[in-house]
């Protein structure tokens, strides 16, 4: 175990971990989840933005980042976080292109506007978009349709979804699969950022309502930084008393971990910064785990983790 941060400042003293988990009666022991945090996608958009700001201006198309903290922290720096009939307007300027990647209507109207496209579109993105293009090619020789399990109006889905001419079935859940035709021939793909376990759920109600001898195919493009989480946030959860799980409530990977997390633990709680701890959670408190999604920077866990050992109303 990491022990982060273990003091409690309120009696003026800080001692160095062996000591704490013999005075552990009086003491929190808390632990920030070295593996949560950006993910390489969003290390890379962030890693670029600020580059590029130290050169001067530049343009975001949408939240670089769904974490509004870290968004503050770069529009200090001078980033301008533009919408789409923003981006219609400008001209002569650089625009970056978050992680979640574009349709490729954002590029024309880039091009049609004279802007420069700084593109941080994720590689793990740019390349489900290709195999999705390439396999909506093939499915239109089958009279086919294309699924693509995700949240209707994320900036990813509409990135995908895009690339076909907005000829494909986004579906959220299982209930909405009553627009399938399971006469058809179905291929279904994921939003990087879903649960395997949902998508696992998805792909057998699909397949219990084909039609015999129709082909059904089902491709997990869950990207492996997000699938990978769960089950190590599940054992950082378990084995604290409470957990902060810190995240933009935007996040649909920080909702997809936090539910990982909740699971494990009940007493798990989503927060978006320090300001939303209550103190009535850490009754019969020993541990407390800090943890957060792909678009939780590391300096907000440590603010969260350094709020709960110095609040004078935390047990
Ligand atoms: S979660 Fe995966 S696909 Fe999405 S931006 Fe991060 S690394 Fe890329």
């Amino acid at each position: 175990m990491v022990l982060q941060s273990v003091k409690k400042t309120k009696r003026g003293v800080t001692l160095p971990p062996a000591s704490l988990i013999l005075c552990s009666i009086h003491y929190v022991y808390i632990e920030i989840d070295h593996k949560s945090g950006f993910c390489y996608g969003v290390v890379r958009a962030i890693q670029t933005a600020e580059q590029m700001l130290d050169a001067g201006e530049l343009f975001s198309l949408g939240e670089i980042v769904h974490n509004d903290r870290e968004l503050d922290r770069l529009k200090k720096k001078g980033l301008q976080v533009l919408s789409y009939d923003g981006l219609a307007t400008l001209r002569d300027k650089k625009v970056l292109i978050r992680a979640h990647g574009e349709p490729p209507e954002t590029y024309r109207t880039a091009r049609d506007r004279r802007l420069t496209i700084v593109d941080c579109t994720c590689p793990v993105v740019l390349k489900l978009q290709e195999r999705i293009k390439a396999c909506y090619a093939e499915l239109k020789t089958q009279n086919g349709q294309l699924l693509i399990f995700g949240k209707r109006g994320h900036a990813e889905v509409n990135g995908l979804i895009g690339q076909l001419g907005g000829d494909a079935l986004v579906v959220e859940n299982v209930a909405q699969l009553d627009a399938v035709d399971f006469s058809r021939p179905v291929r279904l793909f994921s939003q990087t950022t879903n649960s395997p376990q949902a998508f696992r759920a998805l792909c057998e109600a699909v397949k219990a309502r084909m039609h015999p001898g129709v082909s059904f195919e089902a491709s997990n493009t869950i990207c492996g930084q997000v699938a990978g989480r769960q089950p190590q946030l599940a054992a950082f959860a378990a084995r604290h008393d409470v957990v902060l799980f810190v995240s933009g409530r935007k996040s649909s990977n920080g909702q997809v971990l936090f539910a990982a997390c909740r699971s494990a633990n009940p007493r798990s709680y989503l927060i978006e910064d320090a300001g939303e701890i209550e103190a009535g959670w850490f009754t019969a408190c020993r541990s407390v785990g800090v943890c957060g999604a792909t678009s939780t920077p590391k300096w907000l866990m440590e603010e969260v983790a350094a709020t709960v050992a110095n609040r004078e109303d935390i047990p």
